[in-house]
């Protein structure tokens, strides 16, 4: 069984294809540019072939048709047709209180995600226009959703309102939601599959810190809290977010700097983060290059980062009374091992003890910890597309 993974953005669709029956994955790629100029497809095959396609994409429709295209290309395609495609599974970012769980795609899905395109309005209705393609393209084919927020749907009340006025919640559906769920779900899964232990007896705590970066509490395999919140903005620095600040902080900068509430967000969005804080750069890669050559703002910004991600890691051993493991995962938490350093030095209290040769690794899977640690440290690279091909497969199967 073959399964395509899609996740579109407003002006790019990935795509990964997977044979699930040995969960290998036939070809990856991306399509980038859409509706602008100089749009192009990327992709690379199971034997290594790159590909660069350059293409009039104006709308997800002529991408899709790329990704077909270049799937089945007789140079340097990877299936023969379309029929060895058998089912479609799609991130979609925001499914509110709506979805719990994946689902096959029908017209009521697509009205409930429309409904919640409010909470994402940058996102969902991009994750709609490609459903729609891929609709019109590869017809006949099961098409399942799956939700970036689903994972978090078991966050207890108290977890998740804020401490705003009931009635929002009632009209507005205004509360946390928590983002990155199909990844949180994966790592805190592999979490317990590398320590050899079942999940339904582990209190796990999942940093996924990329340019996005949300921590997750996992308590015996369900979601009990995470930082992120209606949106993507809020818990840790990111890239360009700021994550969280005082509310009051908008109307201040409004008057000081003579800016709309939308130009303030802003900010707030992409000029932020670690990148605001730096003056220098949103990727880590740069901030480490920068301490290398003792840049006071550079080390300053790591701090700032790392303080902010102990302090989660706390409370969450807080919210769950103890924690057995902490996983590092995404672009940063999989490459730097300072970070994860850094982080894993605040909380000895808990029982974390790093073995420091073992966390110089990348992008591998390792258990990082000293042999006598309580609190397990590990490092597992993250698989959306192979979750969302699971997920996928089962609800086509059921
Ligand atoms: P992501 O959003 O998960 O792709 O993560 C992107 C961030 O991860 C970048 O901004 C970098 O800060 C960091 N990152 C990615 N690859 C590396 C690497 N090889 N070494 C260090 N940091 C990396």
């Amino acid at each position: 069984m073959n399964i395509l993974v899609m996740n579109c953005g407003s002006s790019s669709l990935k795509y990964q294809l997977i044979n699930m029956d040995k969960e290998e994955v036939l070809a990856k790629g991306i399509c980038e540019r859409i509706g602008i100029d100089d749009s192009r497809l990327k992709q690379t095959s199971l034997d290594g072939n790159k590909v660069i396609v350059n293409g009039d994409m104006p709308d997800h429709t002529h991408a899709v048709q790329y990704v077909i295209d270049a799937l089945t290309s007789k140079e340097h395609g990877v299936i023969n047709s379309m029929s060895e495609i058998n089912a479609v599974g799609h991130r979609i970012v925001h499914g509110g209180e709506e979805f719990s769980g994946s689902v096959l795609i029908n017209d009521d899905v697509i009205e409930a995600v429309k409904k919640c395109s409010d909470l994402a309005p940058l996102h969902n209705p991009a994750n709609l226009i490609g459903i729609a393609a891929c609709e019109k393209l590869i017809p006949n084919i099961p098409m399942v959703g799956v939700f970036d927020t689903a994972f978090h749907q078991t966050m207890p009340k108290k977890a998740y309102l804020y401490g705003l006025p009931y009635d929002y919640y009632e009209k507005h559906k205004l509360r946390r939601y928590g983002f990155h769920g199909t990844s949180h779900k994966y790592v805190a899964n592999r979490t317990a599959e590398m320590l050899g232990r079942d999940i339904k007896d582990m209190k796990i705590v999942v940093c996924h810190l990329g340019n996005g970066a949300s921590i997750c509490a996992v308590d015996r395999g369900v979601s009990v809290d995470t930082s992120m919140g209606l949106t993507p903005l809020e818990g840790l620095i990111m890239g360009t977010r700021s994550g969280d600040v005082d509310p009051a902080i908008i109307q201040f900068l409004a008057n000081k700097e003579n800016m709309s509430i939308s130009e303030v967000m802003d900010v707030l969005n992409k000029k932020s983060g670690v990148l605001g804080l730096s003056n220098l750069s949103s990727d880590f890669r740069d901030l480490e290059n920068a301490v290398d050559e003792e840049n006071e703002q550079a080390k300053l910004t790591m701090d700032v980062f790392c303080y902010r991600v102990a302090k989660y890691v706390g409370s969450y051993a807080a919210a769950m009374n103890g924690i057995d493991a902490v996983a590092f995962t995404a672009g940063l938490g999989e490459n730097n091992h300072h970070v994860r350093r850094d982080v894993c030095s605040y909380l000895t209290y808990l029982g974390v003890s790093v073995d420091q040769e073992k966390n110089k690794c990348r992008e591998i899977e390792r258990d990082f910890s000293n042999p006598d640690a309580k609190v397990k440290s590990l490092v597992i690279p993250t698989d959306e597309e192979l979750m969302i091909a699971k997920e996928t497969l089962k609800i086509v199967r059921a």
